[in-house]
């Protein structure tokens, strides 16, 4: 299938859904992402904080640029001045951090807060006891730079269906609760939940997902494994 074609069989699954495609970008090159720019896409999503600066520069100015991947809190500084959107939010060092850099750049950054769903060691993430302790915090209630949006997670890497449905459920059902009671919350307005791979998406929408984040599936695989 040619990158047209994908691109217009993933918008047209998400808009049944009511959901957003985040085109996941990274080690892709620019000519790439132009051509997918010219067929539509708006939402661009990246891992790696340099390559995500680069991109940026060169490519239109109505993009919306994600950071999908781990950030460390040195290198906020590069990104805060154009993101839209970070995605993986884990602690309230970095947060601290985006704030701090947001209000440099006269904004208010959007975050989704990283939640651990998958039955994995390595992935990054919160549990639901630090996420209220961190939404809970004296310090996150003065972030006014800052914008907490939703929750983001990644499933297990299995080809366990109902595994992946019940990890992606509990997070909706995670996302419904704390939007209940957002106004107990500063800096909160619950309305993004960002889950679905290439591998996977198609279950997330099923559960809720407002954002999919697809790489290989729209732009083929990648040359080298990034996290
Ligand atoms: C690479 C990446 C994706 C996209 O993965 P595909 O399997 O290529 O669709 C989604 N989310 C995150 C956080 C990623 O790093």
């Amino acid at each position: 299938m040619s990158l047209k074609e994908n691109i217009d069989r993933f918008n047209n699954e998400v808009e049944k859904y009511n959901c957003k495609l985040v085109a996941v970008s990274k080690t892709k090159p620019v000519e790439l992402l132009q051509e997918a720019y010219d067929h539509g896409v708006r939402i661009f999503g990246e891992n790696k904080v340099q390559e995500l600066a680069q991109k940026f520069e060169v490519l239109p100015k109505d993009i919306e640029w994600h950071m999908i991947g781990h950030l460390q809190s040195n290198k906020v500084k590069y990104i805060a001045p154009f993101v839209s959107l970070i995605h993986a939010v884990d602690s309230l060092k970095l947060l601290k951090e985006i704030n701090k850099r947001a209000k440099q750049n006269n904004r208010v950054i959007n975050c989704l807060l990283q939640m651990h769903i998958a039955d994995e060691e390595t992935k990054f993430g919160l549990d639901k006891a630090e996420l209220l302790e961190l939404l809970n915090n004296d310090e996150f209630a003065q972030f006014e730079n800052i914008k907490i949006v939703g929750l983001m997670g990644m499933a297990t890497n299995t080809d366990n269906e109902e595994q992946v449905r019940s990890e992606f459920r509990g997070l909706k059902n995670l996302f419904e609760e704390l939007k209940a009671q957002e106004n107990n919350f500063p800096n909160c307005a619950f309305s993004e939940i960002s889950m679905g791979m290439s591998g996977d998406y198609q279950i997330a929408m099923e559960e809720g997902s407002t954002m999919i984040r697809v790489g290989s599936s729209i732009f083929g695989h990648r040359n080298y494994q990034s996290q």
